[in-house]
């Protein structure tokens, strides 16, 4: 069954609710460039911490790294960005307006007075392909000279390779171990789009595992099963993920194997990637000794062996995770006995920006101070969104609407006898709840949903 397009209706409750922003709106915006507002970035932070956690807190054969976006120009010859990170590009003679050579919506060889412009519409507009290379150049430096030439990484996994030794030998892990980061990249895409899947800046959780050469396949393997289960236990339906395994013709150069995990993001979109699990072989180390006259080997003592090894890398992309969670999680709903439906965001309370609610059912009777004071308790523990304002009906819509898995209501109860109700997000049920056990009640939900 096709998936409901939801991205129209994500992009304006974003903005409305606070999780994502156009970039620099008042002046019309930037294309293409978002900001994640409050709530946007409470998802992305919870999302990124639950891989960091998974991937190297909880393992003990995997250590994290943060490496800088500028790196030494020598990095990107030697990664094969330089002369092999490009896009073919045309351009119409007409409008202006640049596409990639491949774009569906090009009609007739560009280059052929067939080749019809898919904005102004002219023909034979369209100039013959010429090679793009997708990395934002800038200047180190006061001086704008070509030896001052540097670029934002388009990736994070060269800043890992560059520091496998020494990483490896301030650890002094043993092949098979892994390094993981999480980190901006570049890539001036020629056709970014659909809201924040493709843009020019973007995030990275990125982990490059280390083996012995011959084990290579047994590990890709074992990482792409892994992955997906990941992603499953975030809540996405299984449904609407699957597995796109690259075809030898897809591979890239130094690649051994690939497989792409599909999220199924509905509409036109349809089934994109959200992340690639990527056997490179020795490509990359062996680039680096080769560039940088610097010996890469790793040397197994025990052993008495000396070898490069290979790398299996998976690459996460955060912001699509996170989109593919807002489009999974997005639901339009009637409620009993309501007339209006509701719409709701389910998201596992552990990845919910906001965890709990709390509302004074009326402001009177001592429970607006109540209320106040519960929530001051609970901030210290996790997010926490007090309101007082409108019927309490439409208090719980607005939480709904941005996933907050819990609503605890302060009242004339509570003033007798200290209990306050909790009320479910998915379920509508209420538990009575003495306050004083509200922050362990919710805490444990949280800590269940995500592990
Ligand atoms: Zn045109």
């Amino acid at each position: 069954m096709p998936q409901p397009d939801v991205l129209e209706k994500l992009v304006s409750l974003s903005k409305r609710r606070g999780f994502i922003f156009q970039s620099s709106e008042i002046y019309g915006g930037a294309a293409s460039v978002w900001d994640y507002g409050p709530l946007g970035v409470e998802l992305k932070r919870n999302l990124q911490d639950r891989w960091w956690r998974d991937i190297v807190r909880w393992r003990d054969d995997i250590e994290g790294l943060d490496t800088a976006i500028l790196m030494h120009p020598k990095v990107w010859e030697a990664s094969g960005h330089v002369s092999g990170f490009v896009d073919p590009l045309v351009e119409c003679k007409n409008c202006k307006r640049r596409f990639r050579a491949d774009d569906p919506a090009l009609k007739g060889a560009p280059g052929t007075p067939e080749a019809q412009c898919p904005v102004c519409g002219s023909k034979g507009t369209i100039g013959e392909a010429r090679q793009f290379n997708l990395m934002f150049k800038t200047f180190m430096g006061p001086v704008e000279e070509t030896a001052a030439i540097v670029y934002l990484r388009p990736e994070t996994a060269q800043g890992t390779y560059v520091n496998f030794l020494n990483v490896q030998q301030a650890t002094r892990q043993r092949v098979p171990f892994g390094i993981a980061q999480i980190g901006k990249a570049f890539r001036n895409e020629i056709t970014p789009g659909n809201f924040i899947f493709r843009t020019r800046e973007f995030e990275q959780m990125e982990m490059q595992f280390f083996v012995e050469p011959g084990t290579d396949m047994e590990w890709f393997e074992k990482w792409r099963a892994w992955r997906m289960e990941w992603h499953k236990g975030l809540g996405l339906a299984s449904d609407r993920l699957r597995f796109y395994d690259q075809k030898k013709e897809e591979l890239a150069h130094y690649a051994r194997a690939a497989t792409d995990i599909h999220f199924d993001f509905g509409g036109s979109l349809g089934f994109a990637e959200i992340e690639g699990v990527h056997n490179r072989g020795d490509f990359d180390l062996t680039q680096h000794q080769t560039v940088s006259g610097k010996r890469l080997e790793y040397v197994d003592q025990a052993n008495n062996k000396r070898f490069i090894p290979y790398i299996v890398e998976t690459a996460c992309g955060p912001n699509r995770t996170l989109l593919a969670l807002m489009v999974n999680g997005y639901t339009e709903e009637k409620v009993e006995g309501e007339e209006e439906g509701r719409t709701v965001i389910k998201l596992q309370p552990s990845l919910a920006p906001i965890k709990a609610g709390v509302f004074p059912l009326v402001k009177k009777d001592g429970m607006p101070e109540f209320a106040t004071k519960l929530a001051d308790e609970l901030r210290r523990k996790f997010p926490v969104f007090y309101d007082e304002s409108g019927a309490i009906g439409r208090r719980y819509r607005r939480q709904d609407e941005v996933g907050t898995p819990f609503c605890v209501t302060i009242d004339g109860q509570t003033i007798q006898d200290s209990t306050v109700t909790i009320r479910d997000r998915d379920t509508l049920k209420q538990d009575r709840v003495a306050a004083d056990k509200v922050a362990g009640w919710i805490s444990q939900r949280i800590d269940d949903s995500g592990s």
